[in-house]
């Protein structure tokens, strides 16, 4: 069959897996169990996002330097430009270079007063992604992803100009983007031959958000310019009440998208986990990935 001739001449998949700071000790303890269970799949790093306006400085700080310490995962600290000064930013930076962590997510950041509000750069701070990237790269060789947007920043003038943004950052130092999540994967291979076709060479990884809660997922794609496909919403339609039904189809619409990403080329997969590791596990299962047995996963979670 088909599919099958497929898989077997599939390259192997490297994926990477982005998780947000715990507000409480039950969200901590989610956390924790998430890592420990997917740390055995080997990603190439794990990211810790960082707060609106910088509110989770302490808390990503903290998550990535417990993951630095307990685990033999490379992880990559997100940071905002939003509300700190250059000074501040570069403290956040050269803290990370005494713990040892090597891998920065740059990123403008929201505006403070909160998305669709206009953005105002901190007087004395850095003003877009592009400038943070360079600062971060005058303090230490760090390694730098960037963010890209499949269907533009909800701010940017148009696609053109949004990748002419993306050059800028390339230019200062970035060596990796990783996309806004997408749900229609023709609209990331016709960004793909865009981007190449400006002479940006970096991998541009796709960020896949596995979609078990469909009304939360479309609450963020509202706010970040992703569009929601009307086949999409169909196949969640009369779930809400239906958390059972709803995981199944989760599993099959993401199995289907990153499998399709994949059988086209694709090498390197970005999940947004959402701290929830059950279909992602999953998902890295059916491209091919297994646990490897000496992982170093934390012990007070150990599973
Ligand atoms: P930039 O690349 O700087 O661009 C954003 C917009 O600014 C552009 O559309 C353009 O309108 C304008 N712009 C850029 N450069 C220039 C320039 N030189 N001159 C004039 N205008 C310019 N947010 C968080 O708060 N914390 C996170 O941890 C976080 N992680 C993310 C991870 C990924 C993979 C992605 C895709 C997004 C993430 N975000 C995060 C969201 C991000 O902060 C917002 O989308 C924000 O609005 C833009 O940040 P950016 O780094 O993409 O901005």
């Amino acid at each position: 069959p088909l599919r099958a001739s497929r898989e077997t001449d599939r390259k192997p998949v490297s994926v990477s897996f982005e998780f947000f700071p715990p507000k409480t000790e039950e969200m901590e303890k989610t956390l924790w169990a998430s890592i420990a269970r997917l740390a055995p799949l080997s990603p190439a790093f794990v990211s810790v996002t960082y707060g609106a306006g910088g509110s989770t400085r302490e808390r990503t700080h903290a998550t990535v330097e417990r993951i630095a310490r307990e685990t033999d995962l490379a992880p990559a600290a997100h940071l905002t430009c939003v509300a700190a000064s250059r000074a501040e930013i570069d403290e956040v930076v050269r803290s990370y270079k005494e713990a040892g962590v090597k891998h920065i997510v740059a990123l403008r950041g929201d505006p403070v007063s909160g998305v669709g509000t206009r953005y105002e750069p901190h007087p004395d701070g850095y003003a877009y992604a592009c400038d943070l990237v360079a600062g971060i790269k005058r303090i230490g060789d760090f390694e730098v992803s960037v963010s890209a947007y499949p269907e533009k920043h909800p701010e940017s003038a148009s696609l053109d100009a949004d990748i002419d943004y993306l050059k800028a950052k390339v230019d200062a130092g970035a060596t990796r983007a990783i996309t806004q999540f997408f749900f229609e994967n023709d609209v990331y291979f016709r960004y793909l031959d865009k981007v190449r076709a400006k002479g940006i060479d970096i991998p541009i990884v796709p960020g896949i958000l596995p979609v078990t809660n469909f009304k939360q997922a479309s609450n963020f794609a509202t706010r970040t310019g992703a569009s929601v496909p009307a086949w999409l919403l169909k196949r969640f339609e009369g779930l809400d009440d239906d958390p059972e039904t709803r995981k199944l189809i989760a599993a099959a619409v993401a199995a289907e998208q990153v499998t399709d990403l994949v059988d086209r080329g694709v090498t390197d997969i970005h999940f947004y986990t959402l701290n929830r590791a059950d279909l992602v596990y999953a998902i890295c299962h059916l491209l091919g990935l297994r646990p490897h047995a000496g992982a170093t996963v934390p012990q007070a979670v150990a599973v």
